[in-house]
């Protein structure tokens, strides 16, 4: 086709879908109006070459229709009229992963979830340059990274050699740019396959619209870019020049449920054992801990959010904490849970990004020398799970940022001019080591693992994992060898596969909200004020309303796990067994007392637990070798908050009580 019957294509297709009317409409609002957006489904209706033609040659098929609808338009103000693309059919959609070179220059449609963005910044679209010699104007458009300079002065004809050339930016158009990075959703990506990225970049008014965590489908020609900043490196980077962004809703698109596997699903939510057959499947290679794995069942089908009448939100995710000594099977649960929920982020408090766990402002990767801000686990796990394996290890950035992100689920970001608060409505499944090698429940939890008590305080649930050597090994083996002889768990495997187990959740998930009974209320209410009771008896705080708050989001999980748009009293006992073993485990004291701060522990708590910190301080130094020096101890105390008097009172104590000994002159070490 030559250029002039594509133009006529587009007039005709303009007039058929009244874009005309729209065109005017731009030219009366311009410049705060400046984008055609076209239904690519008018296009196909069409004209079938003119659909050929924009997905093949997209470049020459929008410049021809932007000087069609420039020509409607009849205002010499509008310098250009952008033509966007929405509605882009499904077909027309590609996997990041399927993008390949010869692609180059076609029209590219992928769907993704906004990773880093870069500041906005303008850029030279038209440069004014004055002439030294003359003083005369000549324009030159601008269409490399790099300022090009006239070749010739339009005025006096003095080529480039003769004369020099002054940028007038007044005189010059420019025009807003911003690059943003887009990856694969997490829910398309199976095991630990690593998601896919590719850049985009806008221009004109797509730029500042999206923030990291956004899902979108991107649609733009696929463009190649020499890697780095040499112009003789010939490996090319490609990128895609955006003509649309479009907003997804996030609703688990990709996992479609088939009529069978609906019916299926709803004939397993009846089942008076659904909850077992459910549980027996989560990491059946590991064996006992059958709470915890209720729990993590009850975290996967989550809780309701709701909004106060006062506008604030309450959370329905399920946060959960695993504690223990390594080697425990924390990480295969862990993994296990990554494979089966139907939309999760994994990763390790290390950090794999600069973003890290929430999100972080760079000037690294895309940007060039911008800032770019970047999402970080809990950002690109929006609406699913994040899987941190040690929490532990977090940075001193996301320390701070955790707190908003678990209890309000956004993450404010203000760096550098780079201002945003992204969502991070998930929940998170954490495990942390503990500090020194072993984990000892006798003590508190706060001290063994280098997390700050007021974040241990928004976990809904802690359990600790201790692998006591001897305690439950004929279990283990009795398991081990049943499970060479017993095809059970092979049927239960089939009956509910993977894929439909994830289904399961996501249909729950998506269109069960489960209200409260009187009865299910009664009872939460019961266990607490039972428990809230037990403090005129010990003087300890056994429990606070963030339990009751956790109580009601694993009651809530427990009914939408029987598709239940009620919670039962059946379901509140099921929550309340779940919080009293996670009470007993961590935050029972040996004498039998529940106490919520040795789980979570505050700093009242903190000050009565003075002589376990300096035990910890003394220990830390010992575990290296070396005796404990007591100007070093006194030197860690203090950043601790804990005077010198008090150490040496707490050692005289220790040696007296013949825990501590001094091998030599204000050197200590434990009696072993
Ligand atoms: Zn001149």
């Amino acid at each position: 086709m030559d250029d002039e019957t594509i133009k006529s294509l587009w007039r005709d297709l303009f007039i058929r879908y009244e874009y005309n009317l729209m065109i005017v409409n731009i030219s009366d609002k311009y410049p705060d109006e400046k984008s055609l957006h076209i239904d690519f489904r008018h296009v196909r209706k069409f004209n079938e070459e003119l659909e050929d033609l924009t997905l093949k040659d997209p470049e020459r098929s929008i410049v021809l229709a932007e000087y069609v609808a420039k020509e409607i338009a009849g205002n010499d103000e509008i310098s250009k009229i952008n033509v966007r693309f929405k509605e882009i059919p499904d077909d027309i959609v590609r996997e990041i992963r399927s993008i390949r070179s010869k692609n180059i220059g076609e029209l590219i449609s992928v769907d993704g979830i906004v990773r880093q963005v870069t500041e906005v910044r303008p850029k030279l679209l038209r440069a004014s340059f004055m002439c030294t010699s003359c003083g005369g104007t000549t324009e030159k458009i601008q269409d490399s990274d790099l300022l090009e300079f006239p070749a010739v002065c339009n005025v006096c004809g003095k080529k480039r050699g003769e004369t020099k050339f002054r940028l007038l930016e007044k005189e010059s158009t420019f025009i807003d740019t911003q690059k943003i990075e887009i990856q694969e959703n997490p829910e398309d990506i199976r095991g630990g396959e690593q998601p896919h990225r590719i850049v985009v970049y806008l221009e004109d008014d797509l730029t500042g619209i999206t923030v990291p965590g956004d899902r979108v489908r991107v649609t733009g020609i696929l463009k190649t870019k020499q890697h780095g900043l040499k112009m003789q490196n010939t490996v090319f980077d490609i990128y895609i020049h955006a003509i649309s962004v479009d907003a997804l809703k996030d609703d688990y698109k990709s996992i479609e449920i088939t009529d069978d596997e609906l019916k299926k699903i709803k004939e397993l939510s009846k089942l008076p054992d659904i909850y077992q057959k459910l549980t027996r499947k989560i990491a059946s290679s590991i064996y006992g801990m059958d709470i915890l794995k209720e729990a993590l069942l009850l975290q996967l089908f989550g809780g309701v959010t709701t909004r106060k009448s006062d506008g604030t939100r309450l959370r329905g995710d399920i946060h959960i904490l695993l504690v223990g000594d390594p080697g425990t099977g924390k990480s295969q649960l862990l993994r296990y849970i990554h494979n089966i929920a139907p939309k999760s982020v994994f990763t390790s408090g290390k950090g794999s990004s600069a973003a890290g766990l929430t999100a972080a402002a760079t000037k690294e990767e895309i940007g060039e020398g911008r800032w770019t801000l970047e999402a970080g686990a809990l950002v690109l796990a929006d609406n699913g799970i994040a899987i941190i394996d040690e929490i532990d290890k977090m940075d001193d950035k996301d320390r701070s940022a955790m707190h908003e992100a678990m209890e309000q689920q956004t993450i404010t970001v203000s760096k550098a001019g780079m201002n945003a608060t992204l969502m991070a409505r998930c929940s998170i499944l954490a495990a942390a080591n503990p500090k020194y090698g072993r984990f000892d429940i006798s003590k508190p939890l706060a001290d063994q693992i280098n997390l700050p008590p007021t974040l241990l305080s928004r976990f809904d649930a802690i359990f600790t994992i201790t692998d006591i050597p001897g305690n439950r090994d004929e279990e283990v083996a009795n398991k081990i060898l049943e499970m060479r002889t017993n095809f059970d768990e092979e049927i239960i495997n089939e009956e509910i596969n993977d894929d439909l187990f994830r289904k399961y959740i996501a249909y729950a998930r998506k269109n069960i909200n489960p209200k409260m009974s009187r009865e299910a209320s009664e009872s939460l209410k019961d266990y607490f004020l039972k428990m809230r009771n037990l403090y005129n008896k010990t003087k300890v705080v056994p429990i606070t309303p963030r339990q009751l708050e956790a109580l009601i989001r694993l009651t809530q999980a427990s009914a939408r796990v029987r598709l239940s748009k009620i919670a039962t009293e059946e379901d509140a006992e099921r929550a309340i067994n779940i919080i009293q073993q996670f009470l007993e485990e961590t935050a029972q004291t040996e004498e039998g007392i529940i106490d919520i701060d040795k789980a979570q522990s505050n700093l009242d708590h903190r000050t009565r637990k003075v002589n376990e910190i300096i035990e910890d301080i003394i220990r830390e130094i010992t575990e290296t070798g070396r005796d404990a020096e007591i100007n070093e101890i006194i030197k860690e105390a203090d950043t601790e908050g804990i005077d010198e008097k008090t150490v040496r009172k707490v050692i005289n104590d220790l040696i007296s009580s013949n825990n501590l000994f001094e091998p030599r002159p204000n050197r200590y070490r434990f009696v072993e």
